[in-house]
C-alpha cells in the first residue's frame, strides 16, 4: 500500500540536519539559549524578507497575537472583528489581552474575512479588525484597510499560515498595523520547537512587544511595565535562520505542487478546487478542496494510505469554550457550510508528483464511489 502522509517533517530535517547542527554546536558549547546574537538575526531578516521595518521574535505565534493585541493597548470590553473558521489562537490571544472577540462570515470563494460583511459588526467599541490569510491566502486586504481607516481600527493580520504569501505586490506581514508569524513545526516555516514572530512598520509598538516579550523589561532589571516570559531562544532563531534561506524555493514548490493538483482535479464532478483571488500569489499552507461526503472520502483516502486534514470541522462559534457567545448553528452560514465540506490534502514541499497524482486518481475514484452511493 502506499502511504501518503499529510505532512512530512522529517524529509526536510534530513535535508538541513547538517546546516543546524553546527550551529546547535556553538550555542551548547557557550551555553547561550536566550538571546543572542541568532535572535537578532532572524529579526533582521524575516522582516526584510517581509518588506517590513520591524520584526520581534516571540515564543509562538499565540504569543505574538497576544502581545500585538497588548501592546496596542486593548482594553477589556473593547471588540475585535475576526472569522470564525480560523485556529482557535486568534481568538485566544483577544481573549486574553482583554478583549472580546466579533465574529464576522467568510467568503465562500476564498474562505477569507468577506469585507462586505464587516461594517454591520461594527460598534462603538470596536478597535480592530483581525483577517486570517487562512491556508496561505491573503485576505482582501485593501477594502479592509479603507474600512478601518474609516472607522479609526487597527489592522492586524494573522499571518500565521501566510509566510512570503503575496498581496498586490505587498508580503503578508507589511500591510496591516502589525502581523502575527507563527513558526509552530508544521507551518510553512517551522521551528524546531516552538517560536513566532511580530511584524510591523510602527517602531514604538515594535519596542513595546520587546519589552512585554522580556517581562517589561527596557534593560535588565528596570521594569517598565509588567510583561510576559514570551522570548524566542536561540537554538530555535539559529534554525529558523537557516530555514528562513530554503523558504521561497519551499514556497515555489508549494506553488508547483497546487498547481498540479489544480489542473488534475479541475473538472473532476464534485470537487470544488481552490479559488485564488486577483492579484494574490498564497503560499499553499494547505490545499484545502470542497467535497460533498467529506468524511467517507477522507476514510476511504485513509484506507488506501492517503492522509488527509481538517481545517477546521468545527467552527469557533460553536465550539464549547465559547458557549457563552450563544450563537448557535446558522449564525454564520458559510463558515458552517464550508467547515462540513473541506478537506486538505497532502501538502509539503517534498512531496512529489507522483504523490499528487496518486492523490488525485484516488479521491476521483472516492468521490464517485461516494457519489453513487449517495444516488
Ligand atoms: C498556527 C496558528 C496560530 C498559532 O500559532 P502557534 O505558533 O501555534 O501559537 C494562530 N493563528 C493561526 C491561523 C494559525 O494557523
Amino acid at each position: 500500500m502506499t502511504t501518503i502522509p499529510f505532512l512530512d517533517l522529517k524529509a526536510q530535517h534530513r535535508a538541513l540536519r547538517d546546516e543546524i547542527l553546527p550551529l546547535w554546536g556553538v550555542i551548547l558549547e557557550q551555553g547561550a539559549f536566550i538571546g543572542g546574537p541568532h535572535v537578532g538575526g532572524l529579526e533582521a531578516e524575516f522582516a526584510e524578507a517581509c518588506g517590513v521595518a520591524h520584526a520581534v521574535a516571540v515564543g509562538s505565534g499565540t504569543d505574538a497575537l497576544r502581545l500585538i493585541f497588548i501592546a496596542l493597548g486593548l482594553a477589556p470590553g473593547d471588540e475585535v472583528i475576526t472569522v470564525p473558521n480560523t485556529f482557535i489562537a486568534t481568538t485566544e490571544a483577544i481573549s486574553q489581552a482583554g478583549g472580546r472577540p466579533v465574529f464576522v462570515d467568510v467568503r465562500p470563494d476564498t474562505y477569507n474575512l468577506d469585507p462586505g460583511r464587516i461594517e454591520a459588526a461594527i460598534t462603538p467599541r470596536t478597535c480592530g479588525i483581525v483577517p486570517v490569510h487562512l491556508y496561505g491566502q491573503p485576505a482582501d486586504m485593501d477594502p479592509i484597510l479603507r474600512i478601518a481607516a474609516r472607522h479609526g481600527l487597527w489592522v492586524v493580520e494573522d499571518a500565521a499560515q501566510a509566510h512570503l504569501a503575496d498581496y498586490r505586490g505587498r508580503k503578508a506581514g507589511s500591510i496591516g498595523t502589525a502581523a502575527a508569524f507563527s513558526f509552530y513545526p508544521g507551518k510553512n516555516m517551522g521551528a524546531c520547537g516552538e517560536a513566532g514572530i511580530v511584524t510591523t512598520a510602527d517602531f514604538g509598538l515594535a519596542e513595546r512587544v520587546r519589552m512585554l516579550r522580556d517581562h517589561g523589561q527596557s534593560r535588565k532589571y528596570y521594569h517598565e511595565m509588567e510583561g510576559y516570559n514570551a522570548r524566542c531562544d536561540a537554538l530555535q532563531a539559529a534554525a529558523l535562520r537557516v530555514k528562513l534561506k530554503h523558504l521561497p524555493a519551499w514556497t515555489a514548490a508549494r506553488r508547483e505542487h497546487a498547481t498540479l493538483y489544480r489542473e488534475l482535479l479541475q473538472d473532476v464532478p464534485g470537487i470544488v478546487t481552490p479559488a485564488v483571488a486577483d492579484g494574490v500569489d498564497p503560499v499553499w499552507h494547505l490545499f484545502v478542496i470542497q467535497v460533498e461526503g467529506r468524511d467517507e472520502i477522507m476514510g476511504a483516502l485513509g484506507a488506501v494510505g492517503i492522509q488527509c486534514g481538517l481545517h477546521y470541522p468545527i467552527p469557533l462559534h460553536l465550539q464549547k469554550a465559547y458557549a457563552t457567545m450563544e450563537l448557535g448553528p446558522g449564525s454564520y452560514p458559510v463558515a458552517e457550510e464550508v467547515s462540513r465540506r473541506v478537506l486538505s490534502l497532502p501538502m509539503y514541499p517534498e512531496l512529489t508528483d507522483e504523490s499528487i497524482e496518486c492523490v488525485c486518481r484516488e479521491l476521483e475514484r472516492a468521490a464517485r464511489t461516494v457519489g453513487t452511493a449517495a444516488r
